[in-house]
């Protein structure tokens, strides 16, 4: 006999467990059906080190920003144990020696620290940073936005795309204009328009090839800067990233909480093998051990590629949806090394190993934008990067439950190796890898190579063999322009409904992911729970048709 659930949802990430709490606190019995031991996907804090299991690392994210605070508030989620540290500021120290620091809200310093690498730059900032909240300002909203299906002609469509237009009447030939160029240009073309100085634009850069298999000069870059930048912690200071206590597994563990305490239920352990489907509805889930669970409502968060090729499995969806699917994006080239430090890096430009303002935000190896764009190129040929650029954050700088008192974590989110590197785990060229992005810290920083105790690399195949992240994306697919809004995950599905009745889709594949930000599966939720609402009434009226 199956067991039976109001709704079933696929894949304890984030998203999941978001789309879970949501349905159980519409009252559905929920139960989430996570495939590893333990829920959290990409947003994990966890122990890689046997040895030495008092070192905690924020495993694969690391970072906070998307979440927006109706999500936050709605599940309560301080109170379940959700709690952000603003990062401090952006930092690079220079090779040719000098750094330059970046905040994310105070106009004075940037100034001072601009100046010191160009005058115009420094003078331009300001503007750069207006320029961009403008543009945060119409695309914020549109995050959470349901995407019409845009060329349908199906009466509810046209009337979700005529709505969008409406509520877009405001806008003028000059945002259209900025939101056109966000949209198409390169982030290095972009800067190139804004600003002169080797370094700012290097800082400027990061954020547009974060988790992209495109170099700075690729086009479309300059929207994925905007994405990293558009999101606030709930603090109201755009773009403004943080450290959740206890690293990501803090995060997932708040909203986990929040979905118990609305009663769902939550198995680890639980693969799911297929989906069970009727006609073209589904009708329930068929773990890997073979037992069975029925529903008449099932969240799937798990990549599209096994959520509906494996899953659903082709024979019962369109055809086009399928090529769709099949063609769906997910290459990346991302390397994740995990650090336990016995001190903090003493950078020659800025000395010192006690804990200093530079330590606190992100600690990048970007010194340039053709630094950058070289890493991209040595993968595109088919080799690891000689010298890979960094994200680099060391969260310990705020909080201390990740690792004894006195030693730090640092986290290095590098790019890039070869985009087929998630067919084979090519562990030997990892280490080398890492070797190579340590001695790149290691010149700018002598005590940096000396410092580290333990060191832990997540390449592509473990990201995808481990986590589920096919093809090693960190979103479960690209943030291309072909794959985002109304194409997010396909073309007519964007509105985290699918082919099959009672199957919602509310992945980082969907729009507004990736990023640990919750929409998809809050939006997911919220489909089935409109849809559950809709059939509930439709079947009240025809019970009074028949008695009357
Ligand atoms: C290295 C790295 C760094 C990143 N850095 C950041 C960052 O700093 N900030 C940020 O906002 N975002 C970051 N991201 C992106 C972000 O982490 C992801 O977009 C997001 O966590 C994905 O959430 P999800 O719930 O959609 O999917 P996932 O987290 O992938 O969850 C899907 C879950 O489904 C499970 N699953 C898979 N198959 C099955 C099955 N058959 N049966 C049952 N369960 C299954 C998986 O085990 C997994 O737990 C990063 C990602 C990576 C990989």
């Amino acid at each position: 006999m199956a067991a039976t659930y109001d709704a079933i949802v696929v894949g304890g990430g984030h998203n999941g467990l978001v789309a879970a709490a949501y349905l159980a606190r519409s009252g559905a019995r929920t139960v989430v059906l996570e495939g590893r031991p333990k829920t959290g996907g990409a947003a994990t804090t966890e122990a890689p080190w046997p040895d030495a299991p008092e070192f905690r690392v924020t495993r694969l994210s690391y970072v906070m920003s998307l979440m927006p605070p109706t999500i936050i508030n709605e599940l309560e989620l301080p109170r379940h144990g959700y709690r952000i540290y603003p990062m401090g500021p952006y930092y690079q120290a220079f090779p040719e020696g000098g750094s330059i620091k970046l905040y994310a809200d105070d106009a004075q310093r940037n100034h001072e620290e601009v100046s010191r690498w160009s005058k115009k730059d420094a003078d331009a900032m300001p503007k750069w940073d207006a320029w961009l909240a403008g543009l945060a300002e119409v695309l914020g909203p549109l995050l959470l936005t349901v995407p019409p299906s845009l060329g349908s002609r199906k009466p509810r469509d046209v009337a979700d795309t005529l709505r969008l237009a409406w509520r877009h009447r405001g806008l003028d030939v000059r945002t259209i204009a900025d939101v056109t160029r966000l949209m198409t240009m390169s982030i290095a073309d972009l800067l190139d328009d804004w600003f002169e100085s080797s370094q700012v634009k290097g800082a400027l850069a990061v954020n547009g090839v974060i988790g992209t298999w495109a170099g700075p000069y690729e086009p479309g870059t300059a929207y994925v800067m905007a994405h990293h930048s558009i999101g606030d912690v709930g603090d109201g200071h755009l773009g403004n990233w943080g450290f959740q206590e206890g690293g990501m597994g803090g995060v997932s563990a708040a909203i986990e909480r929040a979905a118990r305490s609305h009663g769902a239920e939550i198995r680890t352990g639980a693969r799911v093998a297929r989906m069970k489907v009727t006609g073209d509805r589904v009708t329930g889930v068929v773990l890997e051990n073979g037992d069975e669970i029925d529903a008449k409502v099932i969240v799937s968060t798990v990549h599209p590629r096994i959520a509906f090729l494996d899953h659903v499995g082709e024979e019962h969806l369109p055809a086009d949806f399928v090529s769709d699917i099949a063609h769906w994006k997910s290459r990346s080239g991302v390397v994740k090394i995990n650090l336990a430090l016995a001190e903090l890096p003493d950078f020659t430009a800025d000395p010192g190993s006690n804990l200093q303002e530079h330590h606190t935000g992100s600690v990048e190896m970007a010194p340039s934008m053709e630094f950058i764009e070289r890493a991209f190129q040595d993968a595109r040929e088919g080799r690891p990067a000689a010298r890979p650029f960094s994200d680099g954050v060391i969260p310990t700088a705020f909080d201390t439950t990740l690792c004894p008192e006195g030693n730090h974590i640092m986290s290095l989110f590098t790019q890039w190796v070869p985009e087929d590197w998630n067919a084979e785990p090519h562990a030997e060229e990892l280490e080398a890898y890492a070797d190579r992005m340590i001695d790149c810290y290691n010149e700018l920083a002598p005590n940096f190579k000396a410092s580290i105790l333990h060191r832990d690399i997540v390449g592509p195949h473990q990201m995808e063999h481990e986590y589920g992240l096919i093809g090693g994306n960190i979103f479960h697919g690209e943030l291309s322009l072909e794959q985002l809004f109304h194409m997010r995950p396909a073309p007519g599905y964007a509105d985290y409904r699918t082919p099959l009745a009672g199957l919602y889709y509310g992945s980082s594949a969907t729009h507004a992911g990736g990023g640990v930000c919750g929409i998809p599966g809050w939006q997911a939720a919220r489909a089935a729970i409109a849809d559950r609402k809709a059939a509930r009434r439709g079947a009240q009226v025809r019970k009074l048709i028949r008695r009357s």
